[in-house]
């Protein structure tokens, strides 16, 4: 068997190289996703590459617009390849590649390895190339798994092109990891059985034996083949949903390795903390399963982890007609309530944040605190805004108006006090405490929703 055909691309290649090699035919999905930063995170520690090689040899199926997909998702997420080389860069293509594939095809049938058979297929004849299988028993090493072993006589003489010009994937992969020189392969467990026919084919064409790393497949809570049903699958619809792409790449990295495995006490590391503390040899054999509230979670941390500009121009994109000087001041109280920007809208369609750009309209009953008469509620109602008017507006936040109001609330009880209070200004069953409400709606207002409340009550206009 000639060993020495190749011309020999990875000479003394010294540097990780590792390679995504996602196939074109569906939206980069947090599977991919996930792959590609095991392989970005293992190449960035040890300050190799992660190339990227869009595998569509199979052209029915491939599609210009799922690799559009896969590149925006890889550049949202932060995730750097090499490609061809050139400014900008672009990703391999198998489909670019057939005069290579096609050099060593010639070999493979020159050097008796492969041969071109007649057969019939689905009632038609016609030609295919079969690897000529040497039957012997593979064991290669796997990172994760340790050694595997397989009897590859079962495998037969297996296909590995059509014909000369339509290579089949097992023989395109294993051409394209030598001749780019890959020393890693990271790539999901369903890989693994695809392993001894790759290294047949590399022993056939003299290439060495890369680096094994199968990582465990992601699975549903219910611990069935994650899919559609449930929720998001593409990175894209996460990017919709308003996940940050950091709390997302920090969430992908922990679906099969975790950083107490390294002796780290936080979940919650920053891409360049994880490409520190990321290691092959810590990622787990079993499943990772997909958990929704962990990436909630996780997206609320990075949120808060904003700066408060950051925060409060993010909840603009999101309130775009409101009030932006008022924007400033609710989004403290916005972001303790969301998982994700897109939360927003929800609580915003519900009313959540309404009174704190307009007038509330409520129940009148439902100002009194329990079985209050509302002559007593109107006389807490008027003693407060006795207490509010003498504050200059300078002083008018939160802290002081609690300061000011509470002994008050507790001689005479904090519910028949503070709910009639809170309940006029925000005329909901819940809302943020007044102080904090008043605070942020000013003196004014405050004085004014509280005399609205007071006539309501059938009472006195207090201001
Ligand atoms: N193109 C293959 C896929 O998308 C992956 C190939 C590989 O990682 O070896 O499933």
């Amino acid at each position: 068997m000639c060993k020495k055909w190749h011309k020999v691309m990875n000479t003394g290649q010294e540097k990780i190289v590792t390679r995504f090699a996602p196939s074109p035919t569906g939206f980069l999905h947090i599977g991919g996703a996930r792959t590609a930063l095991f392989n970005f995170l293992y190449a960035k520690k040890y300050g190799g590459k992660m190339l990227l090689r869009i595998e569509d040899t199979d052209r029915e199926r491939s599609k210009k617009e799922y690799e559009d997909d896969i590149i925006e998702g890889l550049a949202w997420l932060g995730i750097e390849w090499a490609g061809k080389g050139g400014a900008p860069d672009e990703p391999y293509r198998q489909s670019e590649r057939t005069e290579i594939y096609k050099t060593y095809l010639e070999k493979l049938i020159g050097g008796e390895n492969a041969y071109v058979s007649q057969e019939e297929r689905m009632g038609k004849r016609g030609t295919v190339i079969r690897f000529k299988n040497p039957n012997t028993r593979v064991t290669f090493h796997d990172e994760i798994r340790g050694d595997v072993s397989f009897d590859t006589t079962d495998l037969g003489d297996f296909v590995i092109a059509k014909d000369m010009e339509t290579p089949l994937y097992h023989l395109a992969v294993v051409i394209d990891d030598f001749e780019m020189g890959v020393t890693h392969i990271i790539r999901g467990e369903d890989g693994i059985s695809n392993t001894p026919r790759q290294i047949l084919i590399q022993e056939a064409i003299g290439a060495p034996r890369p680096v094994y790393a199968h990582i465990p497949l992601i699975l549903a809570p219910d611990r069935s083949k994650l899919s559609k049903r449930h929720g998001a699958v593409s990175v894209n619809e996460f990017r919709k949903e308003g996940y940050l792409p950091d709390a997302m790449v920090n969430f992908l990295a922990l679906m099969g390795w975790s950083p107490q495995a390294v002796g780290l006490e936080t979940d919650i590391l920053s891409p360049s903390e994880l490409g520190e503390a990321f290691s092959l040899a810590h990622v787990q054999k079993g499943g990772a399963i997909f958990n929704r509230d962990k990436l909630n979670a996780l997206n609320r941390a990075y949120i808060k982890k904003m700066s408060l500009e950051a925060q409060v121009s993010t909840v603009r994109k999101w309130l775009p007609d409101k009030d932006p000087a008022i924007i400033e001041k609710i989004t403290p109280l916005v972001v303790e309530r969301i998982n994700t920007f897109k939360d927003i809208e929800t609580l915003e369609k519900n009313g959540e944040f309404a009174y704190f750009f307009s007038e509330p309209v409520y129940d009148d009953k439902k100002l009194n605190w329990k079985n209050t008469p509302s002559g007593e509620t109107q006389n807490y109602l008027a003693h407060i805004s006795g207490i509010l008017s003498n504050i200059p507006d300078a002083q008018f936040a939160a802290d002081h108006l609690k300061g000011a109001i509470w002994s008050y609330a507790e001689e005479n009880g904090k519910g028949q006090v503070l709910w009639p209070f809170r309940y006029a200004l925000s005329g909901r069953d819940t809302s943020p405490d007044p102080f904090t409400i008043a605070g942020i709606i000013g003196k004014q207002e405050t004085l004014a929703r509280i005399s609205r409340a007071s006539e309501q009550l059938g009472g006195i206009l207090l201001i």
